[in-house]
């Protein structure tokens, strides 16, 4: 399998190029040439056991670059946790996406990217250090998949004080192969540094720098396995399914759109938003207009450029074409509360702020009259925001063992000024030091 960039079709990359540069040298997010249908029937597919139906839906992607026992080790220990389509009623379901080690979604692809990068430098006989500058969620599940994996070592940048303290803490107290550098900035001051980092060859070069943000394509590939796995349960029962996406950087509808494609499966989706609604004006207009991003209630999803349009532009090559496949709609926080508190009356279930949206979509499509089912990805644990729970419905939720366990640890960051020579300095150190 090839692999070419967004923004031109006239040079091919391997996955192994692809997952190691994350963007394409002219800024082009990376696509496979084509996506690899599954060879069999659906009922082939369902009486597979699980870790060989991922198997066979995956490799196809890596081949060439990955030994099939290898990659067969891979799928094990990645997918090592529980995939579950809860159905409420025949109206909805609810994908269960937040039973990996941090509690929400990011664990698939944080986990996927993390085995295939220590397996390439374990081949290299190279140690990769993946750097990434965090606002929450992704720097916990990248440091978790992480953890303890030969051959990499991983920085994590946050904003000192504006992460929650669950968040500080599930980037904070691992220890061994995780190094939190806190920096004295905002979110963007850390972005900042990593892009500038990147562009700095003494340092990339000195310690193989690779990056983990959303946009590498071994992050989504391992998404689509949910859309599977939950389409051939669901099938036996509905015939015309509708996915119901949170959206932030469309990475999640993505990864359904190549599910769709490589399983042929005949279903619609909805992208549902907060009021960082990008997508849904360029879907209306066919314009995209760039808007700073919007603080929210779902503040995974508060992305004013989602980076991932360009990967749906390129494989359906228009706003027109996205529309016969895709709606997109959007509600506000006095909504996203109203979400939380209807869903808890109507099926005593207690689901997250960005599930919230997703449910607000699912029940719009049901009021306009189709379709028959729908699937609502739940993309983190409620526990993981619990002052809206609690704003919501009045108590706290449960707070599952993990995150209390979490909780328990000491913080162990390293403190470093905004400046980009102190951070090259301080890195360094720590770098040189830590081997
Ligand atoms: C990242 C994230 C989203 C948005 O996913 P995209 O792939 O960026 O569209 C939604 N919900 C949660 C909990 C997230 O962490």
């Amino acid at each position: 399998m090839k692999y070419f960039s967004s923004n031109s079709h006239e040079k091919y990359y391997s996955f192994h190029e692809a997952v190691t540069l994350g963007l394409a040298p002219d800024g082009g997010l990376f696509l496979p040439e084509l996506f690899p249908v599954f060879p069999g029937s659906i009922d082939d597919l369902r009486q597979m056991d699980f870790h060989d139906r991922i198997y066979s839906l995956l490799y196809p992607f890596v081949e060439d670059l990955i030994p099939p026992d290898i990659f067969g080790e891979i799928v094990k220990s990645v997918f090592n946790f529980e995939i579950c389509t809860r159905e409420y009623s025949s109206d909805y379901s609810v994908l269960e996406l937040y039973h990996g080690p941090t509690l929400a979604f990011k664990d698939f692809g944080a986990r996927f990217l993390a085995a295939i990068i220590s397996y390439f430098s374990r081949a290299d006989h190279k140690d990769s250090t993946i750097l990434v500058a965090t606002s929450g969620d992704t720097g916990s599940a990248v440091a978790s998949a992480f953890y303890l994996l030969p051959g990499t070592k991983v920085v994590i940048l946050y904003p000192s004080g504006k992460v929650s303290i669950n968040q500080e803490k599930q980037l904070t107290t691992f220890g061994e192969n995780i190094i939190a550098l806190e920096i004295n900035g905002s979110f963007d001051d850390c972005q900042k540094l990593v892009k500038t980092a990147f562009l700095d060859t003494g340092l990339t070069q000195q310690f193989s720098l690779t990056s983990a943000n959303s946009i590498n394509i071994a992050r989504l590939l391992p998404q689509a396995v949910y859309y599977i796995e939950s389409y051939l349960a669901s099938s036996l029962i509905y015939e015309d399914i509708e996915f119901v996406v949170p959206s932030g950087n469309l990475g999640n509808l993505c990864a359904g759109l190549i599910a769709q494609r490589i399983l042929n499966m005949p279903v619609h989706f909805t992208s549902a938003l907060n009021s960082n609604k990008m997508f849904e004006d360029y879907l209306a207009t066919g314009i995209k207009t760039i808007r700073p991003g919007i603080e929210t209630l779902s503040n995974a999803m508060d992305v004013g450029n989602p980076s991932n349009l360009e990967r749906l532009i390129t494989i359906f090559g228009g706003p027109d074409a996205i529309k016969k496949n895709v709606r997109a709609m959007h509600f506000d926080d006095d909504q996203t509360i109203k979400g939380i508190k209807h869903f808890y009356s109507e099926f005593t279930g207690i689901i997250c702020p960005h599930t919230a949206v997703g449910y607000l979509a699912a029940s719009m499509n049901k009021l306009n009259g189709r379709p028959e089912h729908q699937i609502i990805l739940s993309t983190a644990h409620p526990a993981k925001f619990t002052e809206t729970i609690n704003r919501a419905l009045g108590f706290y939720p449960e707070m599952p063992e993990r995150l209390q366990k979490v909780l328990e640890k000491n913080k162990f960051s390293i403190v470093c000024d905004k400046d980009y020579q102190e951070f090259r300095r301080v890195i360094t150190n720590v770098l040189a030091s830590n081997s």
